[in-house]
């Protein structure tokens, strides 16, 4: 399990800010996001794909934007739940190298699963879609596995994607 739990994430939100009695929280994750790559280039921007429970499990951030008040921050790594690891998430680029063709096949096109630092408005109306806070290629934007669809070949990093720490990874919801 990520740092909050389902009910405690509810819970926290159903409640808005504590401090100014705001309704609306702005809350940060890092989720699953696919990204269909071309020789190594995405040939789109991608798509979410993760559900509710992966969007509590990888929270790292709860705050008010009115007052600015910090409702929930961790630092500890929100996939392996290393100490500290959060600023390795946000400060490092991906360390799983895309190839350009897939390595037994040669195909052009490699389908990748990225972990990626993600902000959304919660409470007060209904909630918008996730906006990405780091694109391809930028700090924070980590592949996590690719896969060719033509012969099905896959590689996923053994190490944690975010922090670099050794493996095994928890199980995620
Ligand atoms: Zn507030
Ligand atoms: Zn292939
Ligand atoms: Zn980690």
């Amino acid at each position: 399990m990520g740092q909050l739990d389902e009910r405690t994430f509810e819970s926290t939100v159903a409640a808005g800010c504590p401090a100014c009695k705001a309704a609306t929280l702005e809350i940060k994750s890092f989720i699953d996001r696919r990204v269909l790559l071309m020789l190594a280039d995405p040939n789109d921007a991608g798509r979410w794909v993760h559900d509710g429970e992966k969007f509590v499990d990888g929270t790292y951030s709860i705050t008010c934007p009115s007052c600015k008040h910090t409702v929930f921050e961790s630092d500890m790594c929100p996939r392996c739940n290393a100490a500290g690891g959060l600023a390795n998430a946000l400060g490092d680029r991906s360390r799983l190298p895309i190839p350009k063709r897939c390595p037994s096949c040669n195909e052009l096109e490699l389908l990748a699963l990225a972990l990626v630092p993600a902000t959304a408005r919660y409470g007060g109306g209904p909630s918008p879609k996730p906006q990405p806070l780091a694109e391809y290629g930028e700090p924070g934007h980590h592949m996590v596995a690719y896969a060719c669809e033509s012969c099905d070949n896959a590689v996923v990093t053994q190490k944690c994607p975010l922090c670099d720490a050794p493996g095994p990874l928890r199980p995620r919801p």
